[in-house]
């Protein structure tokens, strides 16, 4: 999409984040997690340079996703989590993650026809209560397991709550997927790749990375701890430092934009839709190309600074469609055309995805999807 934001991708991040995780997993084999555009940073781009970091799979949400990467000539195992279509799974030689019989019949069904079989990965819900069999789990695999042209490739498990300081819940989701494994295992079940490491478990859980280990988040250069802030248990670590390895996440993405227009406007001018802010000096106005039809959340309304010529600046007044204005007052040194940084760095100041999402009440999950997937994306 050719709007007014520009998103530009640190390629080398991306490495240095993956380090990371191949140290914290004690060089367990990754899944990288590269779903809704790996997360609005590209993911092509993205994932050719994890797989050659070593990463063994990607792991996209729906098929239409996984054909955009073998499209790219991209050949690696790649697992779809939530929607696989069937005729695409054997057309791309995908791994479906299945979550109930009806699917896994359908693609015996599909596998006999084709005379070929087909690897799936089979979804245990140990407590997110989304997606996966959980009571007669142990039965039901074993059924699938004996359908014909099935093979299962792996068992997963995925996390409610990792991402907090009470680590409680997340160790009774452990012991519930330990507790089916050793029963698979007990009743001669032929799989060795259990997984359920999201990245806050990759980071504080190692009881849980098993053979393989699936972060999405911290790839990109955050850390989910600091989205759990606001629960009462939640806490905020040194938003990079990550001590089990004394290295530093690098944040992948910076996302900028230009200043399309500066006006000097006098005391007591009202700005943007509802006259939410009225300047209270003589004001140097800024607009700048961005809205929330590029995910800056209408919720950065008099809410948000950016960085202008290496300096804090104001949101003020409501956030427009396409455009935001922002309050230069005192700035030196600016031009119309000049660039404003929305989450990035600039001089000696730096914002991220993880303050805009406690500003808007959310997390960085969410920030870097919505500006990344609607910006021009450059890789360097
Ligand atoms: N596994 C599954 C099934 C997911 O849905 C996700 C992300 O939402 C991940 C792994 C990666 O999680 P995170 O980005 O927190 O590392």
């Amino acid at each position: 999409m050719n709007r007014g934001a520009i998103a530009e991708i640190d390629l080398n991040a991306v490495s240095n984040n993956l380090r990371i995780v191949k140290k914290l997993s004690n060089n367990s084999p990754v899944i990288a997690v590269v779903k809704a555009n790996a997360y609005g940073h590209g993911a092509v781009e993205i994932s050719k340079r994890l797989l050659s970091g070593g990463v063994e799979y990607l792991a996209v949400a729906f098929t239409g996703e996984a054909k955009e990467l073998r499209n790219a000539g991209i050949t690696s195992p790649i697992l779809v989590l939530f929607d696989a279509d069937i005729d695409d799974v054997f057309r791309y030689n995908l791994i479906p993650v299945i979550y109930d019989r009806k699917k896994a019949t359908l693609l015996s069904r599909e596998s006999e026809r084709n005379n070929r079989s087909v690897e799936v990965h089979i979804k245990i819900d140990t407590g997110m209560g989304r997606l996966g069999f959980a009571e007669n789990a142990v039965k039901e695999i074993i059924e699938i397991a004996n359908l014909k042209g099935i093979t299962i490739g792996g068992i997963m498990s995925h996390f409610s709550e990792a991402d907090l300081m009470d680590a409680s819940f997340a160790k009774v989701q452990v012991n519930r997927f330990n507790f089916i494994k050793t029963e698979l295992l007990n009743n001669g079940l032929n799989v060795h790749l259990f997984h359920m490491a999201n990245s806050a478990a990759v980071m504080t859980l190692p009881e849980s990375h098993f053979d393989a280990v699936r972060p999405g988040l911290m790839l990109y250069g955050y850390s989910p701890i600091t989205s759990a802030m606001d629960s009462p248990t939640g806490y905020q670590v040194s938003d990079y430092y990550l001590p089990a390895t004394g290295h530093l996440l690098q944040p992948v993405m910076t996302v900028k934009t230009k200043i399309l227009s500066l006006r000097r406007l006098p005391s007591g001018t009202p700005i943007s839709y509802g006259r939410t802010f009225i300047t209270k000096r003589s004001s140097l106005i800024g607009v700048v190309s961005i809205g929330y039809a590029d995910g800056f959340s209408r919720r950065f309304s008099n809410n948000a600074e950016l960085l202008v010529a290496g300096r804090r600046v104001p949101v003020v007044g409501r956030v427009c469609m396409d455009l935001a204005m922002i309050d230069l007052t005192g700035i030196e040194h600016v031009d119309e055309g000049d660039d404003a940084v929305i989450i990035g760095r600039q001089g000696n100041e730096f914002i991220d995805a993880a303050e805009l999402a406690r500003r808007a009440d959310t997390i960085p999950y969410e920030i870097l999807t919505s500006l990344g997937n609607m910006a021009k994306k450059i890789y360097n």
